[in-house]
């Protein structure tokens, strides 16, 4: 029989399961606290249920595998890595980072990704699969176990294209920000999107209080499509325009990501392509010098470049920052840990 998964279901729809299996429903909250508060990897571990009831769950019912198979730490930051493994094998890659403001892990919504961007280690063999919410939210779970520290802020930028694996994507920001689970806020979960505009507009319609980040990487149509190849089914002023829609359902201010790549992307004339767009926006700039990928031969931009690329934006109105590198001791670029691990 196939078992179903008990941790994808909302607190609502856990009640529910357990009327319909003759149970209380007051023993959906005791059940839902240890999933989604006490962080619990099996039913043997519910201790104030029957050992009866804790057979019947465990026979009709599964909560996920989501087990840390490598975890890399940084000498210079502190930033951990760490490589899960599913069920069925794959692994996917996820990041604790520690800044100032507290904790943000950084977590991979499908093992692998269809989406092809040329500076992505991650989409290299394509999609294997869809993440569940489940495993998802227990990325995370695993990481405040393993770590014993609280996480304040999650980014779902980590393997994937969460509008890709959209319903499951939406389903995890609930169950993370449900007032009976770990309740984060959602004002600190921010989504990256290499811009599907059709979901990025039904997402604006959830009304939830995320941040979209919208990875743009090209000043123009021209150059995010040499990036991108997303950019052949959505141009860049409907990418835009679903941006403007976001911001406007949610009063969310929008993020904007840029890889800057030396010598493609990080000229003048990008520069000021870059302002045109963004001056009339109320946004964020998130500059990204790119990682090298041993696949790929991009070549990162120079600090100094980088910091003069910054300030002439930042000279035009742009509100911009470099995103500081983390664990750069630790296997770089997003998607390498588990390329090595594959490959292995
Ligand atoms: S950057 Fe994101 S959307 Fe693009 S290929 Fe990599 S994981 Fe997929």
């Amino acid at each position: 029989m196939n078992k179903k998964d008990i941790v994808s279901l909302s607190f609502d729809e856990l009640k529910i399961e357990m009327e319909s299996i003759g149970e209380k429903a007051f023993r959906a909250k005791q059940i839902y606290e240890w999933l989604h508060v006490k962080l619990a990897d099996s039913f043997e571990e519910m201790t104030n249920l029957s050992k009866a009831l804790r057979e019947k769950l465990d026979s009709e019912y599964r909560i996920p595998l989501v087990k840390m198979v490598d975890r890399q730490i940084s000498r210079i930051d502190g930033t951990n890595k760490f490589l899960f493994q599913m069920e069925d094998g794959h692994v996917v890659e996820s990041v604790l980072m520690r800044y100032k403001h507290g904790n943000s892990v950084c977590i991979s919504s499908q093992v692998g990704c269809r989406m092809g961007c040329k500076f992505c280690a991650s989409t290299i063999g394509g999609l294997e699969r869809n993440l569940l919410p489940s495993e998802m939210v227990r990325e995370i779970y695993q990481i405040q176990k393993i770590s014993g520290e609280r996480v304040a802020n999650v980014v779902v930028m980590g393997s994937g294209e969460p509008l890709d694996n959209y319903d499951n994507f939406v389903r995890f920001v609930q169950l993370l920000s449900d007032e009976h689970g770990l309740h984060i806020s959602q004002r600190n979960i921010t989504v990256s999107t290499c811009g599907i505009v059709p979901n990025m507009k039904r997402l604006a319609d959830e009304q939830l209080q995320i941040t979209l980040a919208l990875s743009l990487h090209g000043s123009t149509q021209e150059k995010r499509k040499m990036l991108m190849p997303i950019a052949n089914k959505y141009e860049l002023p409907e990418v835009l325009e679903a941006c403007d829609y976001y911001f406007e359902k949610t009063g969310r201010r929008i993020t904007f990501e840029y890889s800057l790549v030396h010598g493609v992307n990080d000229t003048d004339e990008d520069a000021k392509e870059l302002i045109e767009l963004l001056k009339v926006r109320n946004c964020h700039l998130n500059l990204i010098p790119v990682n090298p990928i041993k696949e790929r031969n991009f070549e990162k931009p120079s600090r100094k470049s980088a910091e003069n690329f910054k300030n002439k934006l930042e000279k035009n109105g742009i509100n911009v920052t470099i995103r500081r590198e983390m664990g750069s001791d630790i296997d770089g670029a997003c998607g390498q840990l588990r390329r090595r691990f594959v490959e292995k």
